[in-house]
């Protein structure tokens, strides 16, 4: 095991920090960052922001917080066995969704749409940058975590490419190249994460059968049967989670059979290599792939489109686009800090950070104190 351990992110090499800080007697750069990103306002709302079921639904669903948690712990254990930063991982893993908004990807979806008509964008890992650069204001001597290049870099690169002069404000994350594999793997962590999870919490709001799953994706279907004949007298209910922790296992363990094969392909020496590899090599080899896709399409059918969500993603994208251009025809609603933020900054950013922000419940109060109680 450890068998990347050569592309291991040498902690010795960071670029550091925007603003240099002494060292700490016994934890590394890594772990500190680790430790600042837990201690933010934006990691602690993460319990009231939706993953998929909106609050009140039921308390044994993930919420975006418990949702963060198992990919920490997913990625964290991948990158153990691959021999690569840990600590790193984790600060990725745990930071991968501070950026998000209230009510999931219609959240994001609606903001997107709303920056649109400004010529703008919204992208929730921009947003997790600007919150950990700007927004947290725990120290005194610079604004924002002073992370270390790396997690920067790892919030901004974990899902997507940077192209070369895409964009000048990601200039410094040196575009082109490949962020190191730590933050390749987080994506794939994630994806782990809320295929199973939500798989789960389909079951229990009785959106999915076992039936409907065994179908959908054969290799479930073998683990069910499996878990049949080894536990016959069990409830299907616990047998169920006995067949979805080896679902979780096996993509687990794809995830890192397939990063160290595609490493192995590329022949990749260092972590500069793995930079200008030109391609991501973290990846599920293709039957892992298969049975992650054939996941994520049995979930879209009938968990992400049911009538239950799909009236709730209407609802909440009504919302905030009610909220948005409230704010912008009379900004004077917004606190004060924001109308200020507005002074320096095109009021439709000011607006989209400051609802990309709000958990579920403080939107539901800006709504109710602003939309259905009017001021006039
Ligand atoms: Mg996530």
């Amino acid at each position: 095991m450890r068998m990347l351990s050569r592309l291991r992110f040498p902690i010795a090499a960071s670029r550091g920090r925007r603003y240099p800080e002494p060292a700490h007697p016994y934890r590394n750069p890594f772990q500190r960052d680790r430790d600042r990103i837990i201690h933010t306002r934006a990691f602690r709302r993460l319990e009231a922001k939706t993953q998929v079921f909106p609050p009140g639904i039921s308390d044994h669903f993930r919420n975006r917080l418990t949702h963060t948690l198992e990919v920490a712990q997913i990625a964290r254990t991948v990158a153990g066995v691959l021999g690569l930063d840990e600590d790193l991982t984790e600060a990725l893993a745990l930071a991968h969704d501070i950026g998000h908004p209230p009510f999931a990807h219609a959240g994001e979806e609606e903001l997107d749409r709303q920056m649109l008509r400004h010529g703008d964008r919204f992208d929730h890992n921009l947003h997790a940058l600007h919150i950990v650069e700007r927004f947290e204001q725990r120290y005194v001597r610079f604004p924002g975590l002073n992370l270390s290049f790396e997690v920067r870099e790892g919030i901004v690169k974990h899902s997507r490419d940077v192209r070369t002069g895409e964009d000048a404000a990601l200039d410094e994350y040196l575009p082109g190249l490949q962020p190191p594999l730590e933050a390749q793997l987080i994506d794939l962590a994630d994806e782990i994460a809320y295929n199973t999870a939500d798989l789960d919490d389909g079951v229990s709001a009785g959106l999915l059968s076992l039936r409907q799953i065994g179908d959908a994706v054969p290799a479930m279907a073998e683990l069910l049967d499996t878990a049949a004949t080894q536990y016959p007298g069990a409830a299907e209910r616990t047998r169920f989670q006995e067949a979805l922790r080896q679902l979780i296992d096996l993509l687990v363990s794809g995830l890192i059979a397939g990063t160290a094969e595609a490493a192995r392909n590329a022949g990749v020496q260092s972590c500069e290599e793995v930079r200008g590899a030109g391609a991501r090599l973290a990846c599920f080899p293709p039957e892992t792939a298969e049975i992650n896709r054939q996941c994520k399409q049995l979930l879209h059918r009938l968990v992400y489109n049911s009538d239950a969500l799909l009236a709730e993603r209407r609802r909440s994208t009504a919302m905030i686009s009610e909220l948005f251009h409230l704010f912008l025809r009379q900004p004077e609603r917004l606190p004060a800090p924001y109308q200020e933020q507005a002074r320096e900054e095109p009021l439709h950013r000011v607006v989209c950070h400051y609802i990309a922000g709000m958990t579920d419940q403080y939107f539901a109060r800006v709504y109710e104190q602003n939309v259905s109680r009017p001021w006039r």
